[in-house]
């Protein structure tokens, strides 16, 4: 593609973010962390039941059904809760609204990669602390003058779990900054920061629909924070798109909360399966941290990782690399059903052998 000079000189040109391959036909698809498991049954009864008359208006701006269904579950006030078209659209719209400063936003150097895209998106300056050796977030690397924090907890693509007093004493030493704190695998984890928000008027809790929910493709995500800035994440919307969450979405994202039963059942069967993939993993000699998500971020010593995934891939099963110097020898897999993790676990057995 060429474009004239003085044509270009006035566009907004992104390297964009690259997401994983969404192969049409029937694969192992362990590479975009989905739940491998449909959503709760009373998503498909909300859906049958919507009345497609009402397609002729437009949905309600403000969410209502969906945020009192998260305002109930989270025990936070209605107006402690933004939803957008998953968390990409909720962070992507945080990226705008709270980071407007000439100091530079930080992140870790190894994480959720649309953060260095929304940075350059939106011309915000930013530094990437490096993790430490065991892919921990070095917490003093964050004892300085910024333009806010984000990171991942637990972190993507490593799956390492950090615990609430980290979190709190990030935020301790970082009082005038907002702090972004993206919990799209928490549920797989531990506590959330969730309880921390009475207390910091600076966190912003970020969640989303597409791993713990099994609704990637209905696109909902949400941010928890303290009201005002709440209605600050609001302004921003409003000035960009009123009707961002589609009718469907709304009464099946509500649907999903009310059903914590199955919810919380589904959290189990993939933190169990991934406990038993994780020993079989090391029997086999992978190395990798301890996972708290629904994935794994593994290593072998005697294999190269950009081969076993090109030679997986040929055998239909799908797990997610990337070139880069610093975790080139890393594969993430997503933890799938067990039958999904016998098949990947036989194939490796068989290259392993040779
Ligand atoms: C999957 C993921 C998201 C985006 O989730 P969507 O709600 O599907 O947009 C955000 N952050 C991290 C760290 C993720 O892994």
């Amino acid at each position: 593609m060429t474009i004239r000079d003085e044509l270009l000189k006035n566009i907004r040109r992104v390297d964009p973010y690259v997401p994983g391959e969404q192969p049409q036909d029937k694969v192992v698809k362990l590479n975009t962390n989905e739940n491998p498991y449909p959503p709760s049954p009373a998503v498909k009864r909300a859906l049958e039941e919507l009345n497609t008359d009402s397609f002729r208006l437009y949905p309600d701006p403000a969410s209502g059904v969906l945020i009192k269904a998260l305002s109930d579950f989270h025990r936070l006030k209605e107006e402690q809760i933004f939803v957008g078209v998953g968390s990409d659209d909720v962070l992507s719209l945080c990226f705008l609204t709270f980071f407007n400063s000439d100091q530079p936003i930080l992140f870790p150097d190894i994480t959720y990669s649309f953060y260095k895209v929304w940075a350059q998106l939106y011309q915000i300056p930013y530094e990437c602390p490096r993790l430490d050796s065991d892919f921990r977030i070095v917490k003093e690397d964050y004892y300085r003058v910024n333009g806010g924090v984000i990171f991942p907890n637990p972190n993507a693509p490593t799956a390492v779990y950090e615990d609430l007093g980290f979190v709190e004493d990030i935020l301790e030493h970082n009082h005038d900054s907002i702090v972004i704190v993206d919990e799209a695998y928490v549920d797989f984890a531990g506590r959330s920061a969730v309880e921390l928000i009475g207390r910091y008027d600076n966190l912003i809790v970020t969640r989303t629909f597409s791993k713990s929910r099994s609704m990637a493709g209905m696109r909902i995500g949400y941010a928890l924070a303290d009201e005002s800035l709440i209605c600050c994440l609001n302004d921003v919307k409003y000035s960009f798109n009123s009707y961002t969450m589609s009718q469907a979405a709304l009464v099946c994202g509500a649907a999903s909360v009310r059903d914590r039963v199955y919810f919380e059942e589904n959290i189990r069967k993939i933190t169990e399966t991934r406990e038993w993939v994780g020993k079989e993993l090391k029997a086999l000699g992978f190395i990798f941290p301890d996972s708290k998500a629904n994935f794994i971020f593994a290593k072998h010593p005697d294999y190269d990782a950009s081969q076993l995934f090109e030679e997986l891939k040929s055998e239909g099963i799908y797990v997610r690399h990337w070139n880069d110097a610093r975790i080139k020898d890393y594969l993430r897999i997503t933890v799938g059903t067990d039958g999904e993790m016998r098949v990947l676990l036989q194939s490796l057995k068989k290259k392993l052998e040779k």
